[in-house]
Formats: C-alpha cells, sequence, structure tokens
C-alpha cells in the first residue's frame, strides 16, 4: 500500500493526534520528530488529494492524548526526585493495554513495517522535557535515577540506582560475622533468644561499616560484597580484605570518600576498620566475590602433650607445597555440599611459640580450609597436621593476615 493509503486508512479508525499518526512511521527519516512527522504526512494527503487541511484538535482514538500532557509529566516527574540527588536519569513508562491494543492492530492490519511503539516516544519525549528544565541528561546504560511513569493512576515510581564503592576492611575483634544473620530460633522476627533483635549477632562488619554510609548517602540500606570470608571467630587484619560496598537507594551520591572513612573508623574503632579506595560499580561485584586469591593466616595450635619446637616445625614443614585433599568440614556440612576438593598449601612455617602454643603462618589456595588443615577433621582432611603429629591438634585463634586484592599491583 503507498503511503498515502495508509494515513488514510489509519485516519478512517478515527481521530488521530499527529504523534500517534507520525509514530506509525517512526522509523522512516531522521531528524523529525512524531509530531512532526505526523502533521507532514496529513499536509501531503491533503495536497495530494487537493482536500482541505484541518489541524488535529479532537480526541486521539490510540492514546487519548497522552502527549498533551508531556510537561505536566515533566511536571510530576520533576517533583517526584525533588530530593535526590542525581545528574543522569532514565524514563520509563508502564503502557497500558489499550493503548498497546490499538497501536498493534494497526500495525498488523496495514502490515506496516516501519513504525515505533507508544514507550519509545513517551521516553524520549518526557526525558527530553525533564532534561530540559533540569539540565540532567539522559542515560540508557546506566542512569542514576529511572522514573517510571503510570499513565492509569498518573503517578511516577522513582527507582534510585545504588551507588558502589571499593576498599578493605580490617576486623580486630572476634566473634563479628561479615554479614547480618538472621536470628537462627526466630528468623529475623524478633524472639526472647535474641532479645527481640530478630539478630543472631548483634553487629557484623556489614553493619558497623553500613550505618555511617547509610547515614552519610541517605540510603534505604548498604550491602557488603567481600571477597570471600572469615569465619565469625577469626580477624581479618594485615593488609585487610577486599569489599564493595553497595548503597541501596541512595538520596545523596556526591560523597566524600575520606570523610566516610574517616567516619567509619571512628564509629567502629577498635573492632573494624576501612580503607575506602575509590568509586566503583555493579559490574565489578561478580569479579571481586569469585576472587581466586591466595590468603595468608597467622594461627595459634595447641597439641596434645609434650612436643619440641624442633619436632613441631619439621612436621609443619612437610606440608609445604602439599595438595591437600578435604571433604566438605563437619562445621560447614548443614550449608554446604558434600564433596572432596583439593587445595595446595602453598607455604607454611612455624614462626615460634606465644602462650604455650605453636604459631604458624600459612599461605593458601582459595578456598583451603585451615582449621582442618589442623585438626584433620576426624579423617576427612589429608593429609592434616594431627595426622603428621599422630595426635591431636586444633587451632585456638586464626588471624586473616593478608588476601589479594581484585587488581593487579595492588
Ligand atoms: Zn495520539
Ligand atoms: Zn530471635
Amino acid at each position: 500500500m503507498e503511503m498515502n493509503e495508509q494515513v488514510k486508512a489509519i485516519l478512517a479508525y478515527g481521530e488521530c493526534c499527529d504523534h500517534c499518526l507520525g509514530r506509525f512511521f517512526g522509523k522512516r527519516s531522521h531528524g523529525l520528530s512524531n509530531d512532526e512527522r505526523g502533521r507532514g504526512l496529513k499536509i501531503a494527503l491533503a495536497l495530494a488529494e487537493n482536500q482541505p487541511y484541518t489541524k488535529f484538535a479532537g480526541s486521539c482514538w490510540v492514546c487519548g492524548n497522552f502527549f498533551e500532557g508531556v510537561p505536566l509529566w515533566a511536571d510530576r516527574v520533576i517533583d517526584a526526585t525533588r530530593d535526590i540527588e542525581y545528574s543522569t536519569f532514565l524514563i520509563g513508562c508502564r503502557v497500558p493495554p489499550l493503548v498497546a491494543e490499538n497501536e498493534e492492530m494497526v500495525w498488523s492490519d496495514l502490515s506496516l513495517s516501519e513504525p515505533e511503539p507508544f514507550k519509545s516516544e513517551v521516553n524520549r519525549e518526557v526525558g527530553k522535557a525533564v532534561s530540559a528544565r533540569t539540565g540532567k541528561l539522559v542515560e540508557f546504560r546506566k542512569p542514576e535515577v529511572v522514573a517510571i511513569l503510570d499513565p492509569l493512576s498518573g503517578s511516577v515510581e522513582v527507582q534510585i540506582n545504588s551507588v558502589f564503592f571499593y576498599g578493605r576492611y580490617r576486623k580486630f575483634e572476634r566473634g563479628i560475622p561479615q554479614t547480618h544473620w538472621d536470628c537462627r530460633a526466630c528468623k529475623g522476627a524478633g524472639c526472647e533468644k535474641c532479645n527481640f533483635t530478630g539478630a543472631q549477632y548483634l553487629d557484623s562488619v556489614e553493619e558497623l561499616i553500613g550505618r555511617p554510609v547509610i547515614a552519610a548517602f541517605g540510603a534505604e540500606n548498604a550491602v557488603l560484597h567481600g571477597a570471600g570470608r572469615e569465619d565469625i571467630d577469626a580477624r581479618m587484619v594485615g593488609t585487610g580484605r577486599p569489599f564493595i560496598f553497595e548503597v541501596v537507594s541512595p538520596k545523596r551520591r556526591s560523597i566524600d570518600l575520606p570523610g566516610l572513612e574517616a567516619e567509619i573508623n571512628r564509629t567502629a574503632e577498635g573492632r573494624v576498620s576501612v580503607a575506602i579506595q575509590r568509586w566503583a560499580d555493579r559490574a565489578e561485584v561478580e569479579t571481586l566475590k569469585s576472587n581466586k586469591a591466595h590468603k595468608k593466616y597467622r594461627i595459634l595450635v595447641e597439641v596434645d602433650g609434650e612436643l619440641s619446637a624442633d619436632e613441631f616445625a619439621k612436621a609443619v614443614k612437610t606440608l609445604q607445597g602439599v595438595t591437600i585433599q578435604q571433604r566438605t568440614p563437619e562445621r560447614v556440612a548443614h550449608r554446604r555440599a558434600d564433596k572432596v576438593r583439593e587445595r595446595k598449601v602453598l607455604d607454611i612455617e612455624c614462626a615460634g611459640e606465644q602462650d604455650g602454643r605453636f604459631v604458624v603462618e600459612v599461605l593458601g589456595e582459595a578456598g583451603l580450609y585451615i582449621k582442618e588443615l589442623v585438626s584433620g577433621d576426624a579423617g576427612r582432611t589429608r593429609p592434616s597436621l594431627a595426622e603428621i603429629l599422630k595426635r591431636s591438634a586444633h587451632v585456638t585463634s586464626l588471624d586473616v593476615t593478608q588476601v589479594e586484592g581484585a587488581q593487579e599491583g595492588e
């Protein structure tokens, strides 16, 4: 069908605004808005048929004159984002089913090959209007704020995308888990066992860092993504552990990171400290979490019976460079699949004695279970220090002293 014929057929359905008429040919030509396109098509038809041209002034059967409301929608978006700091945004739209039905019917009835959907025009036109009035930029890939229009209810829903920063934390106090744990008895609802806090442990590294973060960013929540995690009873010292903090739904974004670092270190003093290095983004989180970095530990080992430091040091050295077969430890079997894995002891040595215990420094491949490397976990880990010593041995304290960073040379 020739274009003028198509326009005539479209207008035969009922009165149609210039936006909707133009949008049926939205992918033809460039440098025109859909309403210019629609007006042009109507003028071309009037000239071809030598009929009087009449401006659209009625009620559009496709969109119900949605586009007259663009300035009003821009007002609503600006209003809904008034208290939010952002520089880039994107408009989204919940298309009323009737509008989608109307335009899809015309597309298929007339076999139109170059239409643009209602949704794209709404998002673009409202985006342009908001941008013109606020100076903020439309960004498709990683907008800071997304405003979703709902034409049926007249409301705007705002989603604020997370902010991320990268750093390292150290944990000086034992007994603090890395992230929040719901109370085992009540699963977070609050009960007598947890003193109605809903938490198994009152504080976590995540919360000690997160509280000042939430306050500074005016955020809804803050989530710690760590490059692995240490046991609750282990300290994390030395280089600290790399992490990315995700600040969920922040009202402010331009936060001074050195100032934030100082505030965290002040409020968590003696328990946790952070060194914040830079801003980060979501794409880095998976890389960080799958970090296969080697880890270095400093542990205290208690051995049954009398044993000289020399004998002990010799036994320790036989584990150097050895690949260890570890069946999933008893203590984590309830939350991990039971399987045997192989991890290498890259470096190990006895570094002296302290409080009647031996000090051992171990550099292990990522995932090596250190406590079981010493105790043997009732034969589930082999070889083990206990097996070599032919007597029971166990770790009484454990510090992680080094975790390699996410980037080379860091
Ligand atoms: Zn319309
Ligand atoms: Zn509870």
